[in-house]
């Protein structure tokens, strides 16, 4: 869970809506697909309700979805 990037940066995808929902993404640590079933908050940050926030199951990394 330590990572150097800038917060707010970290790891974050732009996926479209429709892409995310039918067969999930990637997460940028492990490459493991991560679904809807992993979502751990859909709007975490009010001013920003694009935002995903998901675990990724194998490597316990955050995943951030931004869905366009
Ligand atoms: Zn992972």
């Amino acid at each position: 869970m330590s990572r150097r990037a800038r917060p707010g940066s970290v790891g974050r995808q732009n996926v479209p809506r429709d892409q995310w929902l039918e067969i999930g993404a990637e997460c940028p640590h492990c490459g493991e697909r991560v679904t809807e079933e992993m979502v751990y908050s859909w709007r975490p940050v009010p001013d920003d309700p694009k935002l995903l926030l998901l675990w990724c199951p194998d490597c316990g990394d955050r995943v951030e979805i931004n869905h366009v």
